[in-house]
């Protein structure tokens, strides 16, 4: 891994424009919809999918004389993904009205966090690949509901309205301005995503709105003031994200090249043309006339409580990686494919486990890899379980079995699922090492071919060519060490 660039260093590649280099900012606030089985404030259902309108609590529809209560669950799921970001958890946090009208938000406002964010500042590690990793801040994380959904096109000339995901949980996460690139943005929201996942606190689903970034794009010239910023809203897939800041970097140049300015306007994402188009001019906070929600009181709790919900984190994917290398002494390309999910993570340890770390490795990447892709399937559909793949690499190095007979034990195995050990018995594949017996066939090589032998004799190093006739002889089977051994004896080469 390599030392972390910072904020203000220029990297990356610039972008050409007609005046020269232009570089591009991107900060991400994603919202993250909060695993739970209910609303944040109500008791209504989260399930997704549900007929419009059948997990809505009272409050949820924002009828009169109803009140919120926090949910302990989804404050809980807040506090890990803080703990996860490496951030501050704020013992003291409050609920905040951010005042504005939409027809699927029945209280008129949206209960979030404004000042005072349950989680302050962090930061994660953000693998662009093998040797580069850079390091985006992470400003904040609060905790918010959703609103419901508007329905346009079930009637010509009335829209309808779905409240089901009305009160669901976010978690809306800001990230510092820290990414130079489109490929770097979308290796954030991809990173982001691993890790929320892993932690449990988000199901990451992208494509049932489960996580969402609105993207901040502005240019500069490398080294010189901020640009003026658009924010794309509601970007849902890595690709996307990565076409939308291409398409709106080069917008901006090409506006600022031609004498113009940035308006700070909200612009939306058209995937299908590919491009961004303005939805409206930037709100101000003070638009939303924030204040502190009267419902409810400052959210408060425990350092004890924090604590002990981090003894229960699990392992990050960036961790996992790092111990993958220390551990197993793997290179951080081969770290970085074992530990790229959690399934070929944990079979890959219980190959490794009590051997052979790299040559565990290398079965794993190269020949079990190479033979689910030829196969189109992926780890979960192997035969190959990892205790006989385990076992294979046992054989091998105990003697049992040469490496090249592994390969052909393994090709069976992966046809049939047969255990390595049963193969090698049922047909006869131990390595030949009885001496006698090798001693036979190298005495009989030796005595028909008298020009092979003055030759080894007169240059040593052309000992190869014998051994590769032993191995042709005993069809493989003659364990390579044994062969040099009697060779060098009986052709007196010691
Ligand atoms: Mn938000």
């Amino acid at each position: 891994m390599n030392a972390f660039t910072t904020h203000s260093e220029q990297r990356g590649e610039l972008i050409p424009g007609e005046t020269g280099g232009w570089e591009v900012i991107i900060g991400m606030e994603v919202h993250a919809q909060v695993a739970s089985e209910s609303k944040l404030f109500s008791g209504a259902s989260t399930d997704f999918g549900g007929a419009p309108n059948t997990h809505v609590a009272l409050l949820d529809a924002g009828l009169p004389g109803t009140l919120p209560v926090p949910n302990r669950k989804c404050v809980e799921q807040a506090i890990r993904t803080g703990l996860g970001l490496k951030a501050k958890i704020n013992t003291w946090s409050r609920f905040d009205r951010k005042n504005y009208f939409y027809p699927d938000l029945p209280l008129g406002y949206q209960i979030s966090q404004y000042k005072h964010p349950i989680v302050g500042e962090g930061k994660i590690e953000v693998r662009l690949d093998e040797e580069t990793t850079i390091e985006v801040g992470i400003e904040r994380l609060h905790l918010e509901q959703d609103a419901g959904k508007s329905i346009h096109d079930l009637d010509p000339t009335a829209t309808y309205v779905d409240l089901n995901r009305a009160g669901v949980a976010l978690m809306e996460i800001v990230s510092r301005p820290d990414m130079r690139s489109s490929k770097e943005a979308a290796a954030f929201m991809s990173t982001l995503r691993e890790i929320l996942r892993s932690l449990g606190t988000c199901g990451g689903d992208m494509e049932k709105g489960q996580m969402r970034a609105d993207v901040n794009v502005s240019v500069r010239k490398p080294g010189g003031e901020l640009g003026t910023r658009c924010e794309i809203k509601n970007v849902n897939s890595m690709t996307f994200i990565a076409q939308a800041v291409e398409y709106e970097a080069r917008r901006q140049i090409e506006i600022i090249e031609g004498g113009g300015t940035i308006d700070q306007e909200t612009r939306l994402f058209d995937a299908v043309k590919g491009e961004t188009r303005s939805m409206r001019s930037k709100e101000e906070a003070h638009d939303y006339r924030y204040f502190p929600d009267p419902d409810l009181l400052p959210l408060q709790f425990e350092q004890a409580w924090v604590d002990e919900i981090a003894a229960t984190l699990p392992e990050l994917p960036s961790e996992k990686r790092a111990r993958f290398q220390a551990e197993y002494g793997l290179s951080a390309y081969d770290a970085g494919v074992l530990t790229g999910d959690r399934e070929t993570a944990a079979y890959y340890e219980e190959v490794a486990s009590g051997r052979d770390a790299k040559l565990a490795a290398n079965w794993v990447t190269q020949d079990l890899f190479g033979a689910l892709n030829k196969a189109g399937i992926g780890l979960s559909e192997s035969k190959v379980t990892a205790a006989h793949l385990g076992q294979l690499i046992g054989l091998i190095k105990d003697g049992t079995i040469s490496g090249k007979i592994a390969k052909d034990v393994f090709e069976k195995s992966f046809e049939t699922g047969e255990a390595p050990a049963d193969i090698v018995e049922r047909e006869g594949l131990r390595q030949m090492s009885d001496t006698g017996e090798l001693e036979k066939v190298v005495d009989d090589l030796i005595a028909a071919n008298p020009d092979q032998v003055e030759q080894v004799k007169a240059k040593p190093k052309a000992l190869g060519w014998f051994v590769g006739q032993v191995m042709k002889a005993t069809g493989g089977k003659a364990n390579p060490q044994a062969v040099n051994e009697i060779l060098k004896k009986k052709l007196e080469l010691e």
